[in-house]
Order: C-alpha cells, then sequence, then structure tokens
C-alpha cells in the first residue's frame, strides 16, 4: 500500500537537499556547497526508505531527500503492510484491551509527525485515511503523534516510566495501553476550542467513526462508530469540552 504514486507533491524547504543514492546521510555537492531541489518545483516521489525512523523519499528527476522536505511533510501518506507472522500474543501485530489479548491485526506503515513512522490498523484505515485527507484538503494537516503501539513497545515506554529514565513519562502497563487495540490515535492538537485541528476533529471527526474518549486529553480520539453515529463528538464521560 503507497498512497503516494501517482501524486504530485511540492518542495516548501528552501534548504531541500538531494542525498546520494549510495548513503541518505551523504549530500550531492555542487560547486562545493549541497545542491538543492528549488521551493516549488513539483516532483513525483516513486520509492521511500526509512532510515533512523526518518523517512526519504525519491524523485526520479532528483534523486533521494528528505520527507519532511515536501509541503505538509509527507505526512499521513502509507508505505508499508504488515502482515501478522505468528500468533505470539505479546509479537508485533497482536492487539490487547485492558490486559486481554485480543487478536492479531494487519497493520499499516504511515509518515506521523516530524516525518516519524507511526502505524494504524488496516480495520480502520480507509475511515482514519479519509479523515485526515479530508481534513489535509481543508487547510488542517493533521500529524500524527502515536497510532498502534506493539505489545514491546509498551513494555519499553513502561520500562522507562518505572525506572524514571530520562524522556519517558506516564505509561500504562504492557496490555494495558488504550493504544494497543488498533483504534486510538492521539495528534498533534495541544488545546481545546479555537485550536484549528480539534476545532476540525470536533465538527468533522464523528462523521468518519472517531469521537473523543478521554478527559484532558484533547488530541486522543477513537474509531467509536456506534458513538459517534449519534452526532456527538465524545462519549459521555468526557465533559472537558473547553
Ligand atoms: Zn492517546
Amino acid at each position: 500500500m503507497k498512497s503516494y504514486l501517482n501524486k504530485t507533491f511540492v518542495i516548501a524547504d528552501p534548504q531541500a537537499r538531494i542525498r546520494t543514492d549510495e548513503n541518505l546521510l551523504e549530500y550531492v555537492m555542487e560547486n562545493g556547497h549541497p545542491k538543492l531541489i528549488p521551493v516549488g518545483t513539483n516532483i513525483k516521489v516513486t520509492d521511500t526508505k526509512v532510515l533512523r525512523e526518518s523517512v526519504f523519499v525519491r524523485a526520479d528527476d532528483f534523486g533521494w531527500t528528505a520527507g519532511n522536505n515536501l509541503k505538509h511533510g509527507f505526512l499521513n501518506e502509507t508505505l508499508a503492510v504488515f502482515e501478522p507472522q505468528d500468533n505470539n500474543q505479546k509479537g508485533p501485530n497482536a492487539a490487547w484491551d485492558n490486559g486481554q489479548f485480543l487478536k492479531q491485526i494487519t497493520l499499516i506503515q504511515i509518515v506521523g509527525a516530524d516525518n516519524k513512522l507511526k502505524y494504524i490498523s488496516e480495520e480502520i484505515a480507509e475511515f482514519y485515511l479519509k479523515m485526515v485527507n479530508d481534513a489535509q484538503d481543508d487547510g488542517v494537516p493533521m500529524p500524527l503523534k502515536s497510532g498502534f503501539r506493539t505489545y514491546p513497545s509498551q513494555e519499553h515506554l513502561y520500562h522507562g516510566y518505572i525506572n524514571h529514565l530520562p524522556g519517558f513519562n506516564l505509561a500504562a502497563r504492557p496490555g494495558f495501553s488504550n493504544h494497543q487495540d488498533g483504534f486510538a490515535y492521539d495528534f498533534a492538537i495541544g488545546g481545546y476550542n479555537g485550536n484549528p485541528r480539534y476545532d476540525w476533529l470536533k465538527r468533522h471527526a464523528p462523521a468518519h467513526g472517531f469521537v473523543r474518549t478521554v478527559n484532558r486529553e484533547p488530541w486522543h480520539w477513537e474509531y467509536r462508530p456506534q458513538v459517534a453515529s449519534t452526532g456527538a463528538f465524545k462519549i459521555p464521560s468526557v465533559t472537558d469540552d473547553h
């Protein structure tokens, strides 16, 4: 699943450097300076690579450049599909809810906030992608901060939390995070009413099956089509609608 094929992207960063085919950490040089792709250049992306969790894109006319040099930063483009390889209940495709193993799910690798890789559940991908693409078409790009978390990644976050390691925040026990069932998505939203992304989701997310489910977390939206079908943008226990 490569959503970027047959689309046109625009170079937005004035320092869009071209990387060498052999080594994405090295620049193509011209007259002693890194060769740049001019701002406003339209490109077709034909391939992608991931290095240090960041996404690089290849345009046939120029070569490789970092995904965040594009307008909207290659946001919410899908790169690959990961099918379950076995039935390991603590494996990378294992979905959990409230301490219980649910099932193995297929994951889609997607570009999130800050040009970082994230994962969404294939079951809801159609609804997720329609929503974020509609938002972007309305001029409101939706950077994904946290999508599906694997059991091993939640173990990692929890280990860092209980051991007070630098850079780690409060994290649920493995199996207990509401990001382990494939239905919960955090967007880069730092406010309530008046925040353009929050306002857009409040107005449009229910039509796509998504609602808010956690107090004091305006960024956290879940696919809950039954609640959303009533037109509500949140479950009743969420009361902090500022
Ligand atoms: Zn969340």
